[in-house]
This record gives structure tokens, sequence and C-alpha cells, in this order.
């Protein structure tokens, strides 16, 4: 897409914004002087030139930034993450805002528990063992976001530190065009008079010389110097095959992090944290949504956000009611849908690995308080959510009578009546085998 076919998109986007949502004052006092200047399909990015925005104006984008994600995805046909680059007046350094990413709006898991920690602890003050903090994983896990949260934290506490983050294409493309301006000097100048330095996807490394050459001696002034530096990649150090070892050897002498794709709790969790962002509440039929999502999209956070935004943008502009069903039928062409099965084994299966106990214990005559409760919680999820007869959920285990398994059941019932934990646990485990499809 060029550039003036990218202008003429974003006024459509502006165009298609419902005036009902957001008044047209406030379009073109906080979204018209935004001019995009570059789409990054790959990370699903459009970035606007902001170097007129103020404060104001970046809170303004953030609470009505739905609407424009809804608008978005009409004219787009896929949800972009709006991102203000900014030429900041720290030295001469550019700087790059995501304008939601920060510490508050990242959710965090057991997938990502050690590079959130690690962000936050440098955030807070230079850590030497830390130093440089190195946090790898796959794409759309969180690492730019968690860069970005460190340097609008320490930019907040300390607005005379000199925070800088870069990706390293952009590093790369600054230092092109520094050599060809005969101007590596002011280059050098500039990078090594920061507080804190966060070059992000340092993996684009591999095969650029010079720039390999750059990040080394940045590297080591900084470090020797006594600033933070962090750093992301797709992969670990010593995975980094195409770099140098003493580039490889430097990475690692600090802290290194990684982030995981995150289990199911943690994928829903971040999906609710969107929905509050977006100024939403979560009633039954969009708990079935996320749950729909979150079982469907594991491994990347960016799709993740991506299919909720696609469901709600689709129905905000089409007015339709947001179902299980409807959400279906707008992901249908993003991914194959996987519905699971509700048999008697998938129910035991779930309620064993909630209570951490084996199948075979579910299913024995075992009478130690550690079985029992989970056996009538399986039994209970049987009877209510499969049309198994009383004597056959017996079967189930063990050859029990039908008369145990209608006391199983009875009190099961009381106890969600009585105990609202007890319930919510069951809704966990309810969610684990799929009731909802
Ligand atoms: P990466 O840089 O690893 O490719 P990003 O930082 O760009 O991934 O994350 C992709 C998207 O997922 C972003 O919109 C980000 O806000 C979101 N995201 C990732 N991890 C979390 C998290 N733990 N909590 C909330 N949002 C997250
Ligand atoms: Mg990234």
């Amino acid at each position: 897409m060029t550039i003036t076919e990218l202008k003429t998109k974003w006024k459509q986007v502006l165009d298609a914004c419902p005036t009902d949502k957001i008044n047209a004052v406030k379009l073109d006092q906080w979204y018209r002087p935004l001019t995009p200047v570059s789409i990054d399909e790959e990370n699903a990015v459009i970035a606007f030139a902001a170097t007129e925005t103020n404060p104001m104006q970046k809170n303004m984008i953030n609470t009505n930034y739905h609407i424009i994600e809804q608008a978005i995805v009409q004219i787009f046909g896929k949800p972009y993450t709006i991102r203000l680059v900014e030429e900041q007046d720290i030295g001469e350094v550019p700087d790059f805002t995501y304008t939601h990413y920060t510490f508050d709006s990242f959710v965090s898991g057991p997938n990502n528990r050690l590079a959130l920690a690690a962000s936050l602890a440098i955030a807070e003050q230079f850590t030497p063992e830390y130093n440089p903090l190195f946090i790898y994983g796959g794409s759309g896990l969180g690492k730019t976001h968690l860069l970005t949260a460190i340097a609008h934290y320490v930019k907040e506490k300390n607005p005379e530190k000199k925070v800088l983050y870069i990706t390293t294409e952009a590093f790369t493309n600054e230092l092109i065009k520094a050599i060809k301006g005969q101007s590596t000097e002011e280059f050098h100048e500039k990078y090594r008079k920061v507080d804190i330095l966060l070059l992000d996807d340092i993996q684009f490394l591999a095969g650029k010389e010079q720039t390999v050459e750059e990040v080394f001696n940045t590297f080591n002034a900084l470090y020797s110097a006594n600033k933070q530096i962090v750093l992301s990649s797709d992969k670990p150090p010593k995975d980094l095959k195409d770099l140098p070892d003493r580039l490889i050897t430097r990475f690692s002498q600090g802290m290194i992090a990684d982030i995981q794709a995150p289990d199911y709790e943690t994928r829903v969790a971040i999906l609710q944290q969107k929905i509050e962002e977006k100024g939403l509440s979560i009633d039954q039929n969009l708990a079935e949504v996320l749950d729909l999502i979150a079982q469907n999209v594991t491994d990347n956070i960016r799709e993740l956000e991506g299919a909720l935004t696609r469901v709600l943008g689709m129905a905000g502009l089409s007015g339709e009611k947001i179902t299980k069903d409807y959400a279906k039928s707008i992901l249908k062409d993003v991914f194959i849908i996987k519905e699971r099965e509700v048999t008697p084994e998938n129910i035991k299966k779930a309620v064993a690995e909630f209570y951490g106990i084996k199948i075979s214990d579910l299913e024995s005559s075992k009478r130690s308080r550690v079985f029992v409760g989970p056996r009538q919680v399986a039994m209970f999820l049987i009877r209510t959510h499969t049309s198994l007869s009383l004597p056959q959920i017996g079967q189930e285990f063990g050859g029990r009578d039908h008369t145990t398994v209608l006391y199983s059941c009875e009190k099961i019932e009381e106890e969600i009546q009585n105990n609202k934990e007890f319930a919510d646990k069951l809704k966990i485990i309810e969610a684990q085998f799929g009731k909802n499809n």
C-alpha cells in the first residue's frame, strides 16, 4: 500500500466513524491532525506522525480508540493498532510510543511472570544484575508491550531520564542514513548519552555487519557507564547463530527471561483486560465469546486480540448482538473453529486435572475425601452436560448404584447454592471441557 492509498483509507476510516458514538468535533480535533506515515502488515500497526501531539491528545485517542478500531476493521478488513511515532526532544533521540502499552494493561500469567518481574525491577531502578535484560519469545507474545511499558514507566517517574526505545530495523535505517550523510559521529553520540536503551527485535541484526558493530560499541559504552540496556528477540541468545560470539556473550551476561504462549486462563484474562480497556462490561454472551476465542487462538496474543476486535468491530457496525453464534460466523473465515465434544471422558479428564488427581482415582472406590468430592463433581457435571442416565453414570464410576449418583448430584447442587467460590470453580472446570460448545 502506498502512502497516498494509506492516507485515503485513513480518511475513509474517520468518515466511517458513527457520529452518535464520537462527535465530529472530537474527530476533527483529535484524529484528523494525525498523519499516517506507515503501515506494518506483519505487526498490524499503522504509525502516525505525532510531532504535534500533546498528552491531552494522547488521552483522547486512547479513550475513543475502540470506535476508531471498529471503523478500521470496516475499511481495512482487519484490525490494526494505532501507533504514534514521536520525535521527542530528549536530545535528538527519536522515540516511539505505543499509546496503550503500559504495565497496567499488561496481564501477568505463568507464561510471562519472570519477564514482567524483571521489567518492573529495572523500570523501578537500575539493576546491575539485570544488565542487560534480554527478553525473548515468539511473535505476538508481548515483548514490544513490555519494552514500551518500561519506557513509559521510567519516563513518567523520572522525566529527566533519557529513555530510548527503538526497533532494530529503525536503528539500522538510521545508521544507514548517518553513513550516507556522513554523520556517524552524531549517531554515536546520540545513542551513547541515553540512560536506558531498549532495542526491540534484535534477531534482525543477523547479516548486518555494520549495525552489529554499532550495537556492540553502543552496548559496551552504555554498559561500562552503568546504563540499563534491554533487548528483545524471538529466540534466546545462544540460538542467535548468525551473530558474532562476542555479542552473544554480552547479551547473555545479565538476565535472560522468556515469554511463553499463555495458558487458557491467561488468554481469557487478557481478553477481559481488552474488554475493560474498551469500557465494555462482560455479560454471559460476551463471556462465551471470550471462551470461544481463547479456546481457538492459543499461541499469539496479537491474533487473540485481533479476533476479539474483529467480532466487536463487525457487531458494532452491523448493530448485531454479540453472541457466540455471531462470533462463530465472523471468525470462521479467520480460523477453523474447534468444537469440543462433551463426553463423560472429557468431563472426567477436566475434573481430574483441576483437582490434580488421576482419572482412575475418580473411577475407583477409594473413599478418601481427596477423591470423594471430585468424584461427586464429575458425576454432577456428567448428569448436567450429557444425556447419560443415572445408572449409566454409575457405570462410568466403577458400577456405582444410581442412588449414589443421585445423592452426589443433589449434594453438589446444594453446594453450588450455598458456596459462591465453589460455583466459580465449577465454571472453570466447565470451561475446560467446553460446555459452551
Ligand atoms: P511481540 O512484540 O512479542 O511480537 P507485542 O508486544 O506486540 O508482541 O504484543 C502483541 C499484542 O498482544 C499487543 O497488542 C499487546 O498489547 C498484546 N499483549 C501481549 N502480551 C500481553 C499481556 N500479557 N497482557 C495484555 N496484552 C498483551
Ligand atoms: Mg514486537
